[in-house]
């Protein structure tokens, strides 16, 4: 234990997801060594932080702007919608440079058991856009573009208990859109990995979404 302000930042970023007790030590360590304009820079991002975030009104990503970068780029494709979970998952999908239409973050799965039902998700949202009401970005000169027809859901949700079941629900819900596609993405055995490793319901799901091999 340390005295102090020193002690009081160790504590704080012990706190954080992902940092041990040791790696908060090294941080503060290296912050109390620092040149003190990185401290404050440090210090007025953090303070920024939660005033300075705004969620996309269309996709609910996080943005510094009304609407989020991928939702004002025109090029990608607007009539394809991949549902994640929360904003980190749309950084994941991006650096694959695989993905070229948009977003919708539910910000979160249902999970009943501790009281996220679909009211406590941007579900509503996702309706909406689907039925063509949302995605009415005004362009250059002011006017607002026919709302595209979407074609396509992607449902990304994660490959565990709550992701699945929202994914479940969701394709329920959709089911009755006339012309839509919905689809959830496959998963199976991880690359570099070895079948007698992998648990049974990745590999039953791995079965479930095979290809055929071209
Ligand atoms: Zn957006």
């Amino acid at each position: 234990m340390y005295e102090g302000p020193l002690q009081d930042v160790i504590d704080e970023f012990s706190r954080l997801p992902g940092v041990g007790p040791k790696s908060a030590q090294r941080i503060a360590f290296h912050l109390l060594q620092a040149d003190p304009r990185d401290v404050d820079r440090l210090a007025s991002a953090l303070n920024r932080l939660q005033q300075g975030v705004h969620f996309c009104r269309i996709c609910n990503n996080i943005s510094s702007e009304d609407v989020c970068r991928i939702c004002a780029d025109s090029s990608r494709d607007a009539t394809t919608v991949c549902v994640v979970e929360e904003s980190k998952d749309i950084q994941v999908i991006e650096r694959t440079g695989e993905y070229k239409g948009r977003y919708h973050v539910l910000g979160g799965a249902l999970d009943p058991l501790n009281g996220v039902g679909p009211k406590e998700l941007n579900v509503t949202t996702l309706v909406q856009r689907i039925g063509g009401r949302v995605d009415d970005v005004p362009s250059a000169d002011g006017t607002l573009p026919e709302p595209p027809v979407i074609g396509e859901v992607i449902i990304a949700t994660d490959p565990n208990t709550e992701g699945e079941a929202t994914a479940s629900y969701l394709g329920r819900l959709l089911k009755d859109f006339p012309g839509l596609t919905v689809s959830r993405l496959a998963s199976g055995i991880p690359m570099g990995g070895d079948l007698e490793f992998v648990d049974e319901l990745t590999l039953s799901r791995a079965f479930e979404g095979r290809t055929p091999v071209r």
